[in-house]
Order: structure tokens, then C-alpha cells, then sequence
């Protein structure tokens, strides 16, 4: 299939999964060109779509500044690393991993006043053990109270990644547990952003409330590592 055909696969499976379940909801669609090559987001661009994730700071900056493109939405959803922030704060509008006091602290000093401010998801633990990344419920909701603090940074919501199976009432019940904590943060503070649902489990993310969905692999294909 080509690529045009694969994104155009991708955005049927999101309005026929909406359309199903007679859920009214828009959802966004991230695609995660991480590990794939500039001419394939160049690609996606001419075609209109302007949301992509990259993982690696290295690899993004590099893609960031040879398409040079100033209306593409870059986020950063890979692992952060303290030493990185000063970079992701200068290239990306989003950062959908932050999972600290110390990252937030860290991306609201080093994100410049006169640019827009950063939007920041904050990444909640799913999966108990299997998943090194995160915050707990309690610990996410304690950090996003704080948000007076970051005058740099907008917090828009949360991100997951829950342990991958195959199973769809699994899934289902890992991204309810989610859906759970958005809507207590929507008590807290003005958040409009769930980030879960990816390749694999993009129905069940929708059905359980997400509003962004990551996909790399149906869109761009099979990462080459
Ligand atoms: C790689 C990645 C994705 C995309 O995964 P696919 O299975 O290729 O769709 C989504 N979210 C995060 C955080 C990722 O690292």
C-alpha cells in the first residue's frame, strides 16, 4: 500500500470507529515519524496533515530544521532526559512525556517567554510494573495543581502507554483506568488533551475516551532500527 493510501486507511478507521460507536468527539491524529525519513513527513505534508511525533532528540532536530516548516506542530514523546530539555524547549510546541517536578521545573526555565508557551502532557503510569515511565494518579494530579508555577508551560492533559496486548478488553480497561484520571485532572485545572492509542490499540483508546491517537506503523510502516 502507499503512503497516502496507508494515512488515508488510518483517518477511515478513526471516523469509522467514531461513526460506530456514535461518539461525536474529534479526535487528533499524531504521526509518529520517528525512525522513518524526512522525504515520508514531506509526503504527509503536501497531503495537509501537520501533527507529527518524534522520539529522539538527535534524529528530530536534525528533521526540524531541514523541513523548516514553521506551521508543522513537532512533538516530543520519547523518554526525557534533563540533558535534553534545553533542546526540546527550542524545537517543539508539545512535549507529551514529562513525568517529573524536576522536567516540568526544568522545560518552564528553559522555554524562552517570547515564544508560545510550551504545551505539556503529563504521562500517567498504566500497567503497573511493566512500565518504568510515568507518574502515579495521585503523583500526576499533585504536579498538575502546581501549575501556577510554570509560566512558560501550558499543561493541556495527559499521555499513556499502557503494556501492549492483544486483548481489546484489556486494552479497553487499561485506557478507562486513564480516561479515569483525565477527568479527575478536568477538575483541577482546564485540560483538554488524553494522548492514548496507538497502532495496535486505536479502536479501544477511542472507545474509552481519548482524544489524540499516536500512529506510527499503519501509517509509515515498519520502523527500520
Ligand atoms: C513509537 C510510538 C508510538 C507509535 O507506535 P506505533 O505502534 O508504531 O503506532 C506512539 N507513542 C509513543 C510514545 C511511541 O514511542
Amino acid at each position: 500500500m502507499s503512503l497516502e493510501n496507508r494515512y488515508l486507511a488510518v483517518k477511515q478507521r478513526i471516523s469509522s470507529c467514531l461513526i460506530d460507536h456514535k461518539i461525536s468527539r474529534q479526535i487528533d491524529l499524531l504521526a509518529v515519524s520517528k525512525k522513518h525519513p524526512i522525504d515520508k513527513i514531506q509526503y504527509l505534508y503536501q497531503l495537509g496533515h501537520r501533527k507529527f511525533g518524534e522520539s529522539y532528540v538527535n534524529e528530530a532536530i536534525e528533521k526540524i530544521q531541514s523541513i523548516n516548516c514553521d506551521d508543522i506542530e513537532w512533538h516530543f514523546i520519547g523518554p526525557l532526559q534533563s540533558n535534553k530539555c534545553k533542546y526540546i524547549a527550542q524545537y517543539f510546541s508539545w512535549v507529551q512525556s514529562v513525568d517529573s517536578l524536576k522536567l516540568l521545573t526544568r522545560l518552564n526555565n528553559l522555554r524562552e517567554p517570547h515564544n508560545d508557551k510550551l504545551n505539556v502532557l503529563l504521562q500517567l503510569k498504566v500497567g503497573g510494573e511493566d512500565s518504568k515511565r510515568g507518574l502515579s494518579a495521585d503523583s500526576l494530579i499533585e504536579l498538575a495543581s502546581q501549575y501556577e508555577k510554570f509560566n512558560n508551560l501550558t499543561i493541556r492533559g495527559i499521555m499513556c502507554i499502557p503494556a501492549p496486548t492483544n486483548d481489546t478488553n484489556k486494552q479497553i480497561l487499561q485506557f478507562k483506568t486513564c480516561y479515569q484520571v483525565y477527568s479527575q485532572l478536568q477538575k483541577i485545572i482546564a485540560v483538554d488533551t488524553l494522548s492514548m492509542g496507538m497502532s495496535a490499540d486505536l479502536e479501544a483508546a477511542i472507545i474509552s475516551g481519548t482524544t489524540m491517537v499516536r500512529i506510527g506503523t499503519d501509517i509509515f510502516g515498519t520502523r527500520v532500527n
